[in-house]
């Protein structure tokens, strides 16, 4: 286990006055299900970081709140919360959906979302469903508040953009309307025999005819960081979706596959596995019933 020094601060401000004190020997803990097991493990990651800043009595972090056309979501918000919201499942069910498959019952009930985005393993299950919902995150340090779209705090595998000091107090998003469709699936461990996890979201816009007017579709675990996958998105366009067209689309998300992560022992299997999620999903958020 590596040293630190312990902190709990008892507002916003205090922790980011520590932050501040500190820069990048502090790290924030919040559910602490990645944090307290890279400590655990001395993760190289965490080299040079001696403090702890403990995020427990920040209970106005926790929230899940309507504004108009938008939810926010705290960041303190475990994922047993998210999954269960009436709020989430009824303006971003995929989200709920994405929540509700993070661990078991014992991780739910501590793990935050803003710790599944700030942690930013490319493996995260809610992170792909934020960014198709086009999820804004709120930052604040001791600098101020600033807002940037979920995606773009991804730096790299396991690296956000994140500035020194700075703490993810919310996510928002626009509601979901009753003219969009939407799914995440997941493929766990457990089913794929160990090979690492694979997850999709989908979110798909239509007009009264049926026809595809927006897409949204970002696979998780795939990619080096989760991402929309333009191509796919601008297949269905226009289209009425149909089980050639997500097929189609699921084989273009395996290409992005191999041309962002190029070919691995873990390939042969991932390419198919990849396209046949993306199919399904799309045809799920479609509502279009398949015999599988
Ligand atoms: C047994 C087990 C199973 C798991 N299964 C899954 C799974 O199925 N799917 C999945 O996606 N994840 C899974 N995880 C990973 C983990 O539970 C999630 O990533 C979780 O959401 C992390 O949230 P946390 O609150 O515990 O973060 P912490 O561990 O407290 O923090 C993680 C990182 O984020 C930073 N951080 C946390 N909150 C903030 C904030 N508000 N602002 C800025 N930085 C912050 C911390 O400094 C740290 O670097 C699993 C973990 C374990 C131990």
């Amino acid at each position: 286990m590596l040293d630190f020094t312990y902190h709990r601060p008892r507002d916003l401000g205090e922790a980011c006055r520590l932050l501040a004190v500190y820069g990048p020997a502090a790290r924030v803990l919040a559910g602490g299900t990645d944090l307290l097991v890279a400590l655990r493990e001395e993760n190289r990651r965490l080299a040079g970081v001696n403090q702890i800043i403990d995020l427990a009595d920040l209970d106005n972090l926790s929230y899940i709140r309507e504004d108009g056309d938008e939810l926010t979501i705290g960041a303190l918000t475990t994922h047993g919360e998210v999954a269960a919201s009436p709020l989430v499942r009824a303006y971003a069910p995929l989200l709920a959906e994405a929540a509700g498959q993070v661990g078991s019952l014992q991780i739910r009930n501590r793990a935050t979302i803003g710790g599944n985005l700030a942690n930013a393993s490319p493996a995260a299950d809610t992170v792909p469903a934020l960014i198709a919902l086009e999820a804004v995150a709120v930052l604040i340090s001791s600098q101020g508040e600033r807002r940037v779209a979920a995606g773009d705090l991804l730096a790299g595998p396991n690296r956000t953009a994140l500035a020194a000091g700075e703490i993810i107090t919310a996510l928002r998003f626009s509601k979901l309307p009753p003219q969009a469709g939407s799914a995440f699936l997941k493929l766990g461990r457990r089913q794929a025999l160990s090979i690492a996890r694979l997850n999709i979201a989908v979110i798909l816009y239509w007009d009264e005819n049926g026809r595809v007017t927006a897409a949204r579709i970002v696979p998780g675990a795939t990619l080096p960081v989760a991402a929309r996958v333009p191509a796919a998105e601008n297949l269905l366009v226009g289209s009425v979706i149909s089980e050639e067209l997500a097929r189609r689309a699921g084989e273009i998300v395996g290409e992005e596959m191999l041309r962002l992560s190029g070919r691995r022992w873990s390939t042969e299997y991932k390419l198919p596995v990849i396209a046949a999620l993306t199919r399904r999903a799309i045809l799920q958020a479609a509502g279009v019933k398949t015999d599988e």
